[in-house]
């Protein structure tokens, strides 16, 4: 097992370009060893403002670079992370637990994700359209918004933000970006690879801190005009009614309660597979992660039966073993979190086929382990079915048709991913149109996302934006109509027309 060092013991801001050192700190644990990593700093207001201001004043020299200037930065962060792969993976897996394995793939997508918007510099695409009055031309194009303010949750720390930052910065924005305090090791390497990649100053700041005072003084900050948050519900909620009263635009990707179905048809080996990489990848702390099974009752003892058998061989333990499946949960708070929806499982008459304990011993003492956990009957309202619980504990709930697999699905407050096993293209046209969530998988597990298509969930999982894609464009532009009227003369849109 690899085991990989920071070559700092403390985290600085980037701000304008600089590191700045900040004197109070907290220490970054290693969820699987529990050991200090690094520490991070906690700022002050004070350094929001700073950054605001390196951004607003960058940000007016960017918008000039054109666009495909600007994504020339963009190939050579690309290109540098690629180099760095193995290293910014391995360091991943560290701060956050995710197994190597994941943590690669994790990387990856933010390698294909500076691609992808590079070569957005080169389309940006907006309209041309005939106008209503003669010798007058029309267009619309996209222009940035101007400081963007970026908060990243510390399950995808080195994605999400490379979801939010890249298509910001070739629309040609300015960011300030604070990532979540239990994960800051990715946003230092990869402010370290924007300023190698030759990015101008102030283009991208980082600030480390608390939510609550630097997430919170991003969001009050009058010249921050666009807040991109992931993260909990709660926390959005709040965000978007303090941007509401600024007419701040907030895009939100929070929270979801996701359901792998399985029909009586479906190749059940297959759904196994499916349900047990949703469900215990990344220790069920993806906001994709399976944590219903939605399951035909004709099948339902032969799905119980293989999934137990499957759930026997995965190995839990330190992510950087290669061996290892399941890695562990990001602290104690949230094995605290955990253990309360076991009990809450028990009351409301649920019952627990595997798991439901934390694992403390041996080469699992110093960590955050917990076992992973499949309860079966349970009811559609239940708790455990309804909310999200954010640990590897999944609910079997049976039905009796696809009408009813579709309406328990859709009977929660989130709407972020679905999936259906079965082998009936007719009922995979169905449920296609039928399920109500940002993202719908057939004959695949709940969570794995392209790049290049939209993310994102209906409901109570978001507010109607999209990160990546070429949806996450419209995040951070905003639309200009533009007409040249060459006619000489006053012509009146609706007024002037020739009848
Ligand atoms: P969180 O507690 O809401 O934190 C998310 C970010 O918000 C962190 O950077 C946090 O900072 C910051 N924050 C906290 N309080 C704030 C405030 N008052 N003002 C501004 N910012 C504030 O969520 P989390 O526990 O890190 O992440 C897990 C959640 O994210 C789950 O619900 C998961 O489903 C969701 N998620 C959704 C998606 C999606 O695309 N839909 C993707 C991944 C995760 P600190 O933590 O540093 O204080």
């Amino acid at each position: 097992m690899t085991t990989l060092s920071l070559e700092v013991e403390k985290l600085n801001n980037f701000i304008n370009g600089e590191w700045v050192n900040v004197s109070k700190t907290q220490a970054v644990i290693n969820p699987a060893t529990g050991e200090e990593i690094v520490q991070v700093p906690l700022s002050a207001e004070e350094a929001v403002n700073e950054a605001v201001a390196a951004a607003k004043a960058a940000q007016k020299e960017w918008a000039l670079v054109p666009a495909p200037q600007r994504a020339e930065v963009l190939y050579r962060v690309g290109y540098i992370m690629k180099e760095r792969k193995e290293r910014l993976s391995q360091l991943l897996t560290m701060e956050n637990g995710k197994v190597i394995e994941e943590a690669r793939g994790e990387v990856q997508e933010g390698i294909d994700m500076a691609f992808y918007m590079a070569g957005e510099g080169r389309r940006l695409f907006g309209q041309t359209t005939p106008a209503e009055l003669k010798d007058k031309f029309a267009m619309s194009q996209r222009a940035p918004v101007g400081v963007v303010g970026i908060i990243t949750p510390w399950n995808f720390p080195i994605a999400i933000a490379t979801w939010k930052s890249f298509p910001a910065i070739v629309a040609g924005n300015a960011v300030v970006w604070k990532p979540a305090t239990e994960t800051p090791i990715m946003a230092y390497e990869l402010a370290k690879i924007f300023e190698e990649a030759g990015l101008p100053k102030g283009v991208v700041n980082v600030v480390f801190g608390a939510g609550s005072v630097v997430g919170d003084a991003m969001v009050h900050h009058e010249a921050i005009r666009v807040i991109s948050f992931t993260g909990s519900n709660d926390t959005g909620r709040n965000i978007a009614s303090e941007c509401g009263k600024q007419l701040k635009k907030v895009s939100l990707e929070m929270g979801g309660k996701n359901a792998v179905i399985v029909m009586d048809d479906a190749d059940l080996d297959l759904a196994v597979e499916g349900i047990l990489w949703s469900a215990f990848g990344t220790s069920g702390q993806r906001c994709t992660a399976c944590s219903r099974v939605i399951v035909h009752e004709k099948v339902k003892r032969t799905l119980e039966e293989r999934l137990l058998a499957a759930m026997d061989k995965l190995t839990i333990g330190n992510g950087l073993d290669e061996s290892i499946k399941v890695g562990p949960i990001i602290n104690q708070s949230g094995i605290v979190k955990i253990k309360q929806y076991i009990e809450i499982g028990r009351e409301e008459g649920a019952k627990l086929l595997a798991g439901g304990y934390e694992l403390t011993e041996d080469a699992h003492e110093n960590g955050y382990y917990f076992a992973p956990t499949l309860f079966t009957n349970a009811t559609a309202d239940m708790r455990i079915a309804q909310e999200e619980i954010f640990g590897p504990v999944v609910s079997i709930i049976p039905v009796s048709s696809f009408e009813e697999a579709i309406e328990v699905n859709n009977g929660v407050t989130y709407g972020l991913s679905s999936s259906i096993f079965t082998n009936d293209v007719n009922r995979v046209f169905k449920a296609q149109r039928d399920l109500d969530t940002g993202i719908v998988y057939v004959n695949a597990g709940t969570t794995g996302a392209e790049i290049h298509l939209p993310f994102g969930g209906t409901k109570g999982t978001g507010n109607g934006h999209r990160d990546s894609g070429i949806q996450a464009l419209d995040v951070f532009t905003e639309w200009k109509a533009i007409y040249v009227d060459y006619s000489g003369k006053l012509q009146r849109a609706q007024i002037d027309v020739e009848s």
